[in-house]
């Protein structure tokens, strides 16, 4: 009877009603994460449990050999290694983590040594660069007073350049006694130093820019070819060697081309009087 109630209603039959009960049941369902078996929950929070007293026993360890005494007398592993290696096994504390926040201090501080040593260099390069100038402002003060030209010996002037008892006298005397001191004229270097026919001994200097000064009848020199001198430097002593007929320093100046001029007017254009 109750099937046959309504063959066209709206009232649902009893299998359709079984039917629209199990789906809302799967609809229901489907939208649910599934509950996890109780037994496998259980392990988990076991798990974390384990994990994070094994951590704090860890720690604990770690803290608790420190304060005490880290090396074990007892032989084995110590209880500072097993908690690193269990903070290691874990991934927590343990070196991994540990060591990474002192490389970014280290690392400042390598940068401001850097920057430090930067600083000291350019400081160094200053003074140096300081230092050089005032090198160079002393080399060019000692330059400008250094005697660029001197009178080559003391004593008395006694013959000039030119004609003279009907021969050519091609340079200037200077007479004194035998060891006064002839120093060099000008400097320059010293390219020959030794006997020479008339001059008995001679020795030769060229000048930078080619002028050769040339000193005779000298007793003793005490220079060598290749020697720079400066103007006032000793290079030999007053004799009376060669064709002479007394003490005295015999002087000549050649020009680069070789040509024998006047000393005296030379000399005086360099400031020094016979
Ligand atoms: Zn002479």
């Amino acid at each position: 009877m109750a099937r046959h109630r309504s063959p066209g209603g709206q009232a649902p039959s009893p299998d359709l009603d079984d039917a629209l009960d199990g789906a809302a049941v799967r609809v229901r369902g489907t939208h649910r994460l599934p509950a996890p078996p109780s037994a496998l929950r259980g392990r988990v929070v076991v798990a974390a449990v384990a994990c994070g007293a094994f951590a704090a026993a860890a720690a604990g360890q770690t803290l608790q050999a420190a304060a005490t005494d880290s090396t074990d007398s007892h032989g084995g592993v110590t209880p500072l290694a097993s908690a690193r290696d269990a903070s290691a096994a874990f991934g927590v504390g343990g070196d991994a983590t540990a060591g990474a926040p002192e490389l970014l201090p280290v690392a400042r501080v390598s940068d401001a040594s850097a920057e430090v040593q930067k600083l000291s260099d350019s400081e160094h390069i200053t003074q140096a660069r300081q230092e050089r100038d005032d090198a160079a402002a002393k080399a060019a003060e000692a330059e400008k007073n250094k005697p660029k030209c001197v009178r080559f010996a003391q004593g008395t002037f006694t013959s000039g350049f030119g004609a003279r008892w009907g021969t050519s006298h091609l340079g200037v005397d200077i007479a004194n006694s035998i060891g006064t001191p002839i120093v060099a004229a000008m400097g320059g270097t010293v390219i020959e130093a030794g006997p020479a026919s008339g001059f008995g001994l001679w020795v030769r200097i060229q000048l930078d820019d080619g002028t050769i000064n040339v000193y005779g009848h000298m007793n003793s020199f005490s220079v060598r070819a290749g020697q720079k001198v400066e103007a006032g430097d000793k290079i030999a002593e007053i004799g009376n060697r060669g064709q002479s007929t007394g003490p005295h320093v015999h002087f000549e100046v050649w020009t680069p081309a070789g040509k024998k001029i006047n000393p005296q007017p030379w000399l005086a254009a360099r400031g020094v009087k016979l």
